[in-house]
């Protein structure tokens, strides 16, 4: 093992080209070589899709974080009790509650904004919600030519 101390002054130099370079240099050509040729062999190991064409049929791992999302029952009725957990769960300022009240005078949720645009996909806003009212959905065609494209709003209709 080489001892010697670093000189941070010192400009590190081109390794030169030698007989033992030549041989390093060609070993990783024919490994590189003998992958493809094992998959010209086997194409059953190929896993490579046919995107887009396979869009309907994709299949994720539970664990896929595309979006956040809301799921709705039947009746477009959610979980979502406007308590704000997850908007002060996000660090990046990505969820907006806001309220309203419905005909009994209750606070509700009015619009749930979620802006796909600055979130990072961290989970924390689902982790922070008590009532399982949100999740990572498995969207993955996630881009838009304005930023405005990239905001949503998650309920359909005023909640409990
Ligand atoms: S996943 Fe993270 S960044 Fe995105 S909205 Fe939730 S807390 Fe915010
Ligand atoms: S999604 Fe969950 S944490 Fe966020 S406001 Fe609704 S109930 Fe509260």
């Amino acid at each position: 093992m080489n001892t010697e101390p670093i000189n941070p002054n010192e400009t590190p130099q081109p390794e030169e080209f030698g007989i033992g370079r030549l041989l390093r240099d060609a070993a990783s050509l024919i490994k590189g070589m003998a992958v493809t040729l094992g998959y010209l062999l086997r194409p059953s190991r190929i896993v490579t899709r046919p995107y887009p064409e396979n869009r309907d049929t994709l299949k994720f791992p539970q664990a896929f974080r595309g979006e956040v999302v809301m799921p709705h029952d039947e009746q477009g009725e959610h979980n979502c009790t406007a308590c704000t957990l997850c908007e002060k769960a996000c660090p990046n300022g990505s969820i907006s509650i806001l309220t309203t009240k419905n005909i009994a005078g209750k606070r509700v949720l009015g619009e749930f904004v979620y802006r796909l645009s600055s979130c990072t996909l961290c989970n924390l806003c689902i982790e922070a919600c008590p009532f399982d009212a949100i999740r990572m959905g498995h969207g993955f065609e996630l881009s838009g030519y304005t930023r405005d494209e990239l905001d949503r709003i998650l309920n359909k209709r005023e909640g409990r």
